[in-house]
């Protein structure tokens, strides 16, 4: 039997040696004994999907071996670099690959929530950047679709200062109908944003506005960010604040529209507008709203992803076990 905690990389890198040299029958049984653990441990938590945002380096579909390794039940990932605005088309091969080792680990797409690029703007003023936004939001897309996966976050865009609020939604909700044009299915899920800058999106009747303009409702979702919805001054930090905050999200968005949560503390204070992750329970919102948190009914069956810095002794794999032992039986 498989021990997160105890499992250093040293111990996973041995692991995933033996499995190499073993028969091919060998593996598939390590894999179906990590489903199954994945499984009970998720089960015992009321069916949370507690998982990590994970790297791709050396091919997409090593993102799924990461999150295996590490006890995860739900990840995220890049769908390609961060650095530029047109990047090689995703390779057959590679994403065939993706798929198969989804399907063999038992990931569902419902529980992967690939994250957009940090380049895109789509409510930017500018005629240039909202073109490429635009251009690069239905490449994202069809990255999804050619992955099987059904959903798609991204951070909703900024105004710079120039144009209003209003208008900015505008953009966004332009740049989201010409995306859902171009491409099957996939779900766009705004995340909330800290309220840094003239970011849109901080405040959840921003994100509502949004929504109101989309045409296929059908087709778009909102990831709410624990770091940014407490930067952006909803208090989960207190008594009672994780229910709070999404009674208020209930009310002003709609609960069916929640369609994952970042997990991750805050580096800065309540209401800072500072996009600062941190480890869990180590900020300034605190181990008693996690705790909250996995216990919190609404949040079943949906992904649940940590996005933290990670620290010697605290990796991903540390903090997922933690979150799973805050379950109340
Ligand atoms: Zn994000
Ligand atoms: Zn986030």
């Amino acid at each position: 039997m498989l021990k997160w905690k105890s499992m250093g990389p040293r111990k996973r890198e041995a692991r995933k040696r033996k499995n190499e040299d073993s028969l091919g029958e060998k593996e598939e049984d390590t894999d179906e004994k990590g489903a199954e653990e994945r499984r009970d441990r998720r089960k015992n938590c009321g069916n949370k999907y507690i998982g990590a945002h994970v790297g791709i380096q050396g091919g997409i579909w090593k993102a799924v071996e990461s999150c295996t390794e590490m006890g995860g039940s739900s990840f995220a990932l890049f769908l390609g670099s961060q650095r530029s605005w047109k990047r090689p088309a995703l390779d057959q091969t590679a994403a065939e690959r993706f798929r198969e080792q989804c399907s063999l680990q038992g990931f569902d797409p419902a529980h992967i929530l690939p994250h957009g690029s940090y380049l895109m703007n789509c409510g930017s003023p500018k005629e240039d950047v909202f073109e490429k936004s635009q251009a690069l939001l239905v490449d994202e897309l069809s990255r999804c679709s050619l992955l099987g996966l059904n959903l798609y976050n991204f951070h909703p865009g900024s105004s710079l200062g120039t144009i209003t609020t209003e208008q900015c939604v505008e953009k966004i909700a332009g740049a989201i109908n010409h995306a859902h044009q171009q491409t099957p299915a996939v779900v766009t899920v705004l995340e909330n944003m800290s309220g840094q800058g003239s970011t849109v999106g901080g405040k959840f009747v921003e994100l509502k506005s949004i929504i109101d303009k989309v045409r296929d409702q059908t087709r778009v979702g909102v990831c709410l960010d624990t770091c940014h919805a407490f930067a952006a001054g909803y208090n989960l930090a207190v008594e009672g604040g994780v229910k709070a905050m999404f009674d208020e999200f209930d009310q002003e968005v709609g609960l069916h529209y929640l369609k994952a949560v970042h997990l991750n503390d805050s580096k800065g204070k309540l209401g800072c507008n500072l996009d600062r992750h941190e480890d869990i329970g180590k900020g300034h919102i605190g181990i008693s709203a996690f705790r909250d948190i996995v216990n919190e009914p609404r949040l079943d069956n949906i992904p649940l992803i940590l996005e933290t810095p990670g620290r010697p002794g605290f990796e991903y794999a540390e903090q997922i076990e933690l979150l799973y032992s805050l379950c109340k039986k």
